[in-house]
């Protein structure tokens, strides 16, 4: 854990969950969660249900909400996006920005995702950049030369601070296979590395990195325990309030 820094829990609930079924889950999960200040806890629901989420957690400020994606410019003809600011203004106070998904299924390539990201920062809002690699590229070797490239190009135009990164080994997303803690500690060393040398060493101590892939409450206190992990961007076991509740409370050592 980076000194000083609380842990941060993040929901990314991807394409699920409309506005009802948003605020059913708030009201669920606040009564099985009671608020901490020993930690962060933020979702991501789709951009549709923002409002409801907010609305329904109106007495836990604990509760943070953003957005999944936003588009790389400010506005403009760009039929069915979201700008940040737009989604500043709707109440969001975190975005998501290169998602493994979005890099496969939309092409959001490194300078899209750096392009996001400025404008993000811009909008106030704060960045979970997520980064990872594929399994090809992790069984050629490429573990170190991909995170260094897809941070190297964030970092291009976003040299200051107020990053939130995600390590998210896209072989994990989704499967069920999950990065052993050494695996996760190997990846985050690598990510700070990254940091020190395309920004500096002070980015690099002060940096919050979060691992992502198959988090669920059966192994969520080996990967916090793993030296480096500074919280965890959880999908698949996030939709349940009941299980991201207990991934939410895992005994931190
Ligand atoms: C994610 O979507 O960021 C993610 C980590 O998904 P899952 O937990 O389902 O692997």
């Amino acid at each position: 854990m980076t000194d000083g820094a609380r842990p941060l829990f993040a929901a990314n609930w991807k394409m699920f969950k409309g506005p009802r079924e948003t605020v059913a889950f708030v009201d669920e999960f606040a009564a099985r969660y009671a608020a901490r200040t020993d930690r962060r806890v933020a979702f991501f629901p789709p951009a549709i249900s923002l409002e409801a989420f907010i609305r329904a957690a109106i007495g836990r400020p604990d509760l943070e909400v953003g957005v999944q994606d936003v588009h790389q410019e400010q506005d403009g003809a760009h039929t069915g996006a979201v700008s940040a600011r737009m989604a500043a203004e709707a109440g969001a106070i975190w975005a998501l920005a290169g998602h493994s998904e979005r890099r496969r299924e939309f092409g959001d390539d490194d300078a899209v995702v750096a392009a996001k990201t400025a404008r993000i920062l811009e909008a106030g809002l704060k960045p979970i950049v997520c980064i990872g690699e594929t399994l090809v590229e992790r069984e050629a070797g490429q573990l170190r030369n991909v995170l260094d490239r897809q941070i190297r190009e964030v970092l291009l135009d976003v040299p200051g601070g107020g990053l939130t990164w995600a390590y998210e080994p896209v072989w994990a997303i989704g499967t069920g296979r999950t990065a052993s803690p050494a695996d996760a500690e190997e990846a985050h060393a690598l990510v700070r590395r990254a940091i020190a040398a395309h920004g500096n060493d002070d980015l690099a101590r002060s940096a919050v990195i979060l691992y992502g892939g198959s988090v669920k409450p059966g192994n969520i206190e080996e990967l916090m325990a793993a030296p480096g992990v500074d919280g965890v961007l959880v999908g698949g076991a996030s939709l349940d309030p009941e299980s991201f509740a207990a991934i939410c409370e895992v005994e931190l050592t």
